[in-house]
């Protein structure tokens, strides 16, 4: 690389092929706009449909694209991850391959970085091309987050977003698996901002959220923050028991005044008893999650397996954190690890 980039633009791509190339061009006219040297970092989450080759050939035309491919699919946020460690900007910007986040927003997210704030999140106004049930899911997800997590996540943004280098560098040292890129940003502080803007439709492929990945990323999102799903458990079993109370209270007044045979019905007993072990099924479910990601850390395996690099002259990945990536040209020097041992 001649020259240090100012801006390292992360795009996490996952099947992007018919995508690609206009992405390249609006990235590039947005931040030639600024003057400023950049590059652009692709992660290739494990794309079958030739979107390598493309990035690949990007690439070899322009020296400031940078390609990360992955072994297998990891999923958005792990590619995401993946950028903002081989990032060397002194700024960082998130954005989606898709061109649903519209690169030409860059120049406004860079001008306020320049105003002096660390995180320079978009906001979306409106949401273009998307089903009602996606925008009312997304539209609730964002409030009940804001609701009960600790820290203050804006409501409607989503991973779009600029960072200044100190946040990447905290970012790096957050290295745990269930990633809420967008909460692990809000949680580090400094001076952050929002940016308006309109959430394009894509204009070519489809979403890769199916809503079972979305429900495991709503999920991961509620357990990266909260303990209320926890917490509540405690009022419900509260609340249940003081019922509890009372209707053997009622029921034993009932049968003193008015006989034996009252409340000799089972059908009560038995909806009572479904109603209850669902409940507690259900707490279990909520435990179980908790239990699952403490699981998944302690194992602490790596976050992504990198299979090949293009345009990354430097062996080796500069900002890869001790042991929680594998990269082929560390495992050469480190030897054969453990499967599950990241170096170090
Ligand atoms: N993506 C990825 N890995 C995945 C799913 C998605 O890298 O497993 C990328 C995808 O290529 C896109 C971005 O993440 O650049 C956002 O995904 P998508 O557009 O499918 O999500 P949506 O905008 O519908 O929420
Ligand atoms: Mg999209």
């Amino acid at each position: 690389m001649a020259e240090k980039p100012r801006y390292s633009i992360v795009a996490p791509v996952y099947n992007e092929a018919g995508n690609l190339r206009r992405f390249y061009e609006e990235v590039q006219a947005a931040l030639d706009s600024t003057g400023e040297a950049w590059e652009l970092l692709l992660i290739n989450d494990g794309s079958v449909d030739g979107s390598q080759e493309i990035m690949e050939r990007l690439a070899e035309a322009d020296r400031r694209i940078k390609v990360i491919n992955f072994a297998r699919n990891f999923g958005h946020q792990i590619a995401v991850t993946a950028g903002v460690d081989y990032a060397s900007g002194s700024a960082v910007v998130l954005i989606d391959a898709d061109l649903q986040d519209p690169p030409a927003v860059i120049p406004r997210l860079i001008a306020k970085w320049k105003e002096g704030y660390d995180v320079v999140y978009a906001v979306r106004t409106e949401r273009k091309g998307e089903s009602f049930l996606k925008r009312t899911s997304a539209k609730l997800f964002y409030r009940m987050i804001h609701r009960i997590t600790d820290i203050s996540i804006p409501v409607d943004t989503g991973d779009f977003r600029l960072m200044d280098a100190k946040v990447a560098d905290v970012l790096r040292q957050m290295r745990e698996h269930h990633r809420f890129i967008r909460g692990m940003t809000s949680w580090v502080g400094y001076r952050q901002t929002g940016v308006p803007y309109v959430r394009e439709k894509r204009i070519w492929g489809e979403t890769k959220y199916p809503w079972r990945k979305m429900i495991a990323f709503a999920l991961d999102a509620v357990t990266s923050f909260s303990f209320f799903p926890l917490q509540i458990m405690l009022y419900i079993s509260l609340i249940l028991g003081i019922l509890s109370l009372l209707v053997g209270i009622v029921i034993s007044v009932l049968r003193i005044t008015m006989g034996e045979e009252f409340f000799g019905g089972q059908a009560t007993t038995i909806v009572l008893l479904l109603l209850l072990s669902s409940f507690q099924l259900f707490f279990l479910f909520i435990l179980g999650q908790y239990v699952a990601r403490t699981y998944d850390e302690t194992r602490d395996r790596p976050l992504y397996i990198v299979a090949s690099t293009a345009g990354i002259s430097e062996p080796g990945v500069r900002n890869q954190r001790v042991n929680r990536a594998v990269n082929p040209d560390r495992s050469q020097e480190d030897g054969l690890r453990e499967p599950g041992k990241g170096p170090e």
